[in-house]
């Protein structure tokens, strides 16, 4: 991670991708990679009447601006929650228009194992899309049956206190036991111990191009 890259981050619903690959995102956003983030749904559908529609809107653009993503590197999508298999279509011809766009050197997708029925759109969407770049599966453990550590990426401490900063963000979704301090970093700590340093983010290598 020594040059910068453009880096592209998948995420089916708000906050995944903070969840899933939070501390990466701040280590690429802070040694000057162009990352994007792109989340296929805002739910403003199957929010709570009493929410506005646009709540997780705004609040993808605050957790990700923590994180030091540019404005205009977040790209939205609202695909019903859920539903996305009916519109696997019409995800896969937006992620092509993305590839032919931004041409990514690195795209991070949920793991290929992730049980959640729109994660696994997105999963296999980005690998049919991105035929040319790297791509990694990140973890999300109330999903992954197994989940396999097959590549690290290293972070410090500042890169886990905006992961967490980020996720505080979600004031909507504040129920959520895993948007939480100690869940993060315990996670960070685990794959950090794996690999001798103090914190990290694992992936599953679903393709590596050196
Ligand atoms: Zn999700």
């Amino acid at each position: 991670m020594n040059n910068k890259k453009v880096v592209l981050i998948l995420a089916p619903h708000t906050d995944d991708g903070e969840l899933g690959c939070g501390g990466t995102i701040a280590k690429f956003c802070s040694e000057g990679s162009d990352v994007y983030y792109v989340a296929f749904s805002i739910c403003s559908r199957s929010l709570p009447p009493d929410m506005h529609p646009q709540t997780l809107a705004i609040e993808v653009a605050n957790a990700t601006k923590v994180l030091g993503v540019k404005n205009e590197n977040l790209i939205l999508f609202d695909f019903d929650v859920r539903r996305f298999k009916e519109f696997r279509q019409e995800i896969l011809e937006e992620l092509i228009k993305l590839k032919n766009k931004l041409n990514p050197d690195i795209v991070f997708v949920p793991s290929p194992t992730d049980i959640h029925q729109d994660h696994q759109v997105i999963s296999e969407e980005g690998l049919r899309a991105f035929k040319n770049c790297s791509i990694l599966g990140y973890e999300m453990p109330w999903n992954n049956v197994a989940f396999n550590t097959r590549s690290f990426i290293k972070l410090n401490e500042e890169h886990i206190v905006k992961k967490i900063e980020s996720l505080i963000e979600y004031k909507s979704q504040n129920e959520r036991t895993y948007l939480n301090a100690d869940f993060i970093r315990s996670l960070a700590t685990i794959r950090g111990i794996q690999i001798g340093c103090k914190y990290a983010e694992a992936f599953e290598v679903i393709r590596w191009i050196i």
